[in-house]
């Protein structure tokens, strides 16, 4: 028997899971897949907003790999914490996988970033997602004025569900505190604004469109930002998606403007210099104008501009975490790799691989994990009769057990699922989600 440790139970963790389980190369693999939350899923249950039901149906899939014989979830256990050391993890298992993602959000460094208002996408996703950590980080949305900084998708996410009335919502499994907050928003007007142009826009046209589909929210795009684009006139240098992403701005560029209750105004080649305060609060953002600078880049015009705002979130990119005892890469944010197998000084270290985003770095959509967990697989594979001569714990779980750790498994996860469905009965709504460590804690404990 091969015993394998995957941490981390997001798109990438179960794909890996899936490889070693569902092949013919190497007889009875077990996996166990380790996370530190005790539900499932990853940015799958907490990152994918919850208007997106068909990306969230994933989780179908994902749990048909999860509920495989070969493969036993292990929620509630952190590596990094009590003892379970990368080293010590490695002493119970043949191999060990990190699936760990990139958990930080990057910063821009500009004075006014710290400002009271002015948070990162990724805190405002984990609080309308009910990421537990997220818990009594409340987002009061008191503002009339919102300005997101960055055109990728996670940009359009907050720029949407910020548009989006909470009626929406209601029939999401969205927590009952952040849709009562987001009934009570004062805001009117969304800006999401691009250093770039829409030809370099990181969206993907299919989520930018979404954008121009919301009953309440209008979309504006400003024709003099267009006008800056070289690829405006002549878009044929450009991948398909930039050219389609150019034709829906175009469009939007071109429609009168409807009146609405909400405004969603997409604005380019502006790059935000300094947050600017009023009273120890964000109330505006200073942009400098931008122009092509021939080479796919921009640089500064010397011409600022001011947008007023009482919100500001960045969305400008996830970047890997370093976990205490695996080798990290700073300037990349990634753990040096090859083919899936993580490298110390250079040279491959016997029973450590790596899979997703902190492998390859935060890009790409939930499918792109499946071929880049394929690849960490196949190289494992190809080390078990290497591996199988490593000693590994007869009871994984006893010994995490001994550790202090305690490990919530699949029926910990279902009694939670159960509470949900209950929680969701009690408010009138579908399943919601239980937004905080106790409640999830105490959940679990209903499996016995
Ligand atoms: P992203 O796609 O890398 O976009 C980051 C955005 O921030 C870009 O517009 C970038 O502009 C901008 N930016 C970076 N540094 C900046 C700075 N200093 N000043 C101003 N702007 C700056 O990252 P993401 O939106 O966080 O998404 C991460 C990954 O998750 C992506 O692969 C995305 O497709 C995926 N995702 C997918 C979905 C979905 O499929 N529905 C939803 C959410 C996320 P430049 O291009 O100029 O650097």
């Amino acid at each position: 028997m091969l015993r394998v440790a995957v941490v981390g139970s997001g798109p990438s963790g179960v794909y890996t899971a899936q490889a070693l389980v569902q092949q013919d190369r190497v007889p009875d693999v077990r996996v166990d897949v380790l996370d530190r939350l005790p539900c499932p899923y990853g940015l799958v249950r907490y990152g994918v907003a919850p208007d997106h039901e068909k990306i969230k149906s994933l989780q179908g899939n994902l749990r048909t790999v999860l509920e495989d014989e070969h493969v036993r979830f292990l929620g509630n256990v952190e590596v990094g914490a009590r003892g379970l050391t990368p080293a010590r993890l490695l002493e119970m298992y043949h191999a060990v996988v990190y699936c760990v993602g990139a958990a930080r959000d990057r910063h821009l460094g500009v004075p006014g970033e710290d400002l009271v208002g002015s948070r990162s996408a990724t805190e405002f996703v984990s609080w309308y997602s009910a990421h537990p950590d997220a818990a009594g980080n409340g987002f009061a949305l008191g503002a009339r004025s919102a300005v997101v900084i960055g055109v990728g998708n996670v940009a359009v996410d907050v720029t949407r569900i910020l548009a989006r009335g909470a009626d929406e919502l209601r029939p999401t499994d969205v927590p009952q505190d952040a849709l009562a907050a987001l009934e009570r928003s004062g805001v009117r007007e969304v800006h999401m604004v691009g250093r770039r142009g829409p030809g370099q826009a990181r969206f993907t046209t299919k989520e930018l469109r979404e954008l121009g589909s919301l009953p309440g929210a209008s979309v504006s795009v400003d024709p003099a930002d267009l006008a800056l684009d070289p690829a405006f006139a002549d878009p044929s240098g450009l991948p398909a998606v930039n050219r389609r992403n150019l034709e829906v701005v175009r469009g939007w560029a071109a429609a009168p403007e409807t009146e609405r209750e909400r405004r969603i105004r997409l604005r380019f080649f502006l790059r935000p210099v300094e947050f600017l305060g009023e009273a120890g609060r964000v109330a505006g953002v200073r942009f400098e104008r931008t122009e092509p600078d021939g080479a796919g880049g921009v640089r500064g015009t010397g011409v600022y501009e001011d947008v007023a705002a009482q919100l500001v979130l960045r969305a400008v990119g996830y970047q890997g975490v370093p976990m205490p005892g695996l080798p990290f890469d700073e300037s990349r944010g990634t753990v040096p790799h090859q083919e899936g197998r993580v490298l110390r000084d250079g040279a491959a270290s016997p029973g450590e691989y790596v899979a997703g985003w902190i492998k390859r770095g935060p890009t790409g959509v939930i499918g792109t994990n499946r071929p880049c967990a394929k690849e960490t697989a196949t190289s494992l594979l190809a080390d078990a009769p290497t591996l199988e001569r490593r000693e590994a714990a007869a009871d994984p779980v006893a010994a995490l057990r001994d550790l202090g750790q305690e490990p919530v498994a699949w029926p910990g996860w279902l009694a939670i699922e159960r509470a949900e469905a209950d929680l969701g009965r009690s408010l009138g709504r579908h399943t919601v989600k239980i937004p905080d460590w106790p409640g999830l804690r105490a959940a679990a404990r209903e499996a016995g």
